[in-house]
């Protein structure tokens, strides 16, 4: 452990560890050593209390997340458990008089006037002059509005933009853990009836027939995903908004948020779940605010970020480089198919893809945490 390490003597609390996110994020902390930079941690669990935690843990028994009581001696308190718990904890721990900080990747929070959507590359700004002013409450945004913009950091970063449609194809994992293993247990489940060599209507018949069945497994999607998509994600916002689902809305809401605009930029787009594991893709329509040429585009989207990868709009580069299967497991944000469309020379045509667990998920997570240690 380094001199700088020790000095930060903080209590550090992780709720939700072992979820999709939280796996995830403890996987990146490990790769970059950051638990050198937390010896006194603490480990949550809702429903396995005194148990072993992960190794990480060591001999440390899982303290009970429910208990005010426990989670009052953390001095930051990092949680992957989802806004339920959120909605529930934190409000009674406030009131308790806790004063540490709250680093949380649900969704309650994020809109409230004393929290910071945190996504370091574009608002680092805004983390730290929240720190300095005594915010104590830093969330983690939604994963499609996190990814739409590191992709297109640049031309927010140049103010190019004036809306944009995103229509998604969103992975399994961004409804958690169980959704991931039900989408594998619906493809066995239809890989078991399906025979190869029947012809495709054949093969067709027999699939659409399990995907119908009662038998099928559909206890957490409520449908089936596999051979299939499910056009809304999340519950409907409330009148007023335009028959658009709260995923739908998080676009506008929370990109704005991050972003810091005084007047907001439209943001909207058809939410979709898909059958893929863990990377969110995008069809973006963009407006522009300028007839920029393409190739400088190229260059202003390409020199935002050190994570953002332009892929030359080609067949070979594109099924190559711009799908789930390549970019799943990395923190690159693919961006291709860039094209101006017919609609004219100020609108342009993008699709990205990110891995909604890493960028999407708990990379800004763990990056606001070295940024509240002063570590990054
Ligand atoms: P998750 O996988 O469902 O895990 C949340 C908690 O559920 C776990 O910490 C665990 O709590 C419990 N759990 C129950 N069954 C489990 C199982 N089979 N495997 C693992 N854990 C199980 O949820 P998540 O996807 O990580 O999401 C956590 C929060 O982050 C949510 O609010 C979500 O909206 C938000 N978020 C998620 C994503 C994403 O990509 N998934 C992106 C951005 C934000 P105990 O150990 O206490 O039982």
């Amino acid at each position: 452990m380094t001199n700088k390490g020790r000095r930060y003597g903080m209590k550090i609390g992780f709720v939700g560890w072992r979820g999709m996110v939280g796996s995830v994020l403890r996987e990146r902390m490990h790769e970059e050593g950051d638990f050198e930079y937390l010896p006194d941690r603490i480990f949550f669990s809702t429903s396995n209390v005194g148990s072993q935690g992960p190794p990480v843990a060591g001999e440390q028994p899982l303290e009970d997340a429910n208990s005010i009581t426990a989670l009052r001696k953390c001095d930051i308190i990092v949680t992957c458990q989802g806004s339920e718990w959120t909605s529930r904890t934190y409000p009674q721990l406030r009131k308790r008089g806790w004063k540490g900080i709250w680093l949380d990747t649900a969704s309650a929070l994020r809109m409230e006037k004393n929290s910071v959507i945190v996504l370091d590359p574009l608002n680092r700004e805004m983390i730290k002059e929240g720190l300095k002013s005594g915010i104590k409450t830093f969330v983690g945004g939604n994963c499609t509005v996190s990814l739409m913009l590191m992709a297109c950091h640049g031309l927010f970063k140049k103010n190019l933009v004036e809306w944009i449609n995103s229509d998604t194809y969103q992975a399994a994992s961004g409804a958690g853990a169980r959704y991931m293993q039900e989408l594998i247990k619906q493809m066995v489940s239809i890989s078991e009836v399906s025979n190869p060599v029947a012809d495709a209507l054949e093969l067709d018949r027999a699939v659409i027939e399990r995907l119908r069945s009662p038998d099928f497994p559909t206890e957490s999607f409520g449908v089936p995903l596999a051979c299939s998509l499910i056009p809304w994600i999340d519950r409907a916002v409330k009148a007023g908004q335009m028959g658009q689902t709260k995923e739908e809305w998080k676009g506008f809401a929370e990109a704005n948020k991050i972003l810091g605009t005084k007047t907001p930029i439209p943001i909207g787009g058809i939410c979709v779940r898909i059958g893929a594991m863990r990377c969110h893709s995008q069809a973006l329509l963009i407006k522009l605010k300028n007839d920029i040429p393409l190739n400088e585009i190229t260059k202003i989207i390409a020199d935002a970020n050190e994570w953002v990868r332009v892929v030359p709009n080609k067949e070979e580069t594109t099924i190559d480089q711009l799908t789930p299967g390549a970019v799943s497991g990395t923190l690159t944000i693919a961006i291709g198919r860039l094209h101006k469309a017919r609609m004219g020379s100020t609108y342009l045509r993008a699709f990205t893809v990110g891995d909604q667990l890493l960028w999407g998920a708990a990379e800004p997570i763990r990056r606001a945490l070295r940024i509240i240690l002063g570590t990054l």
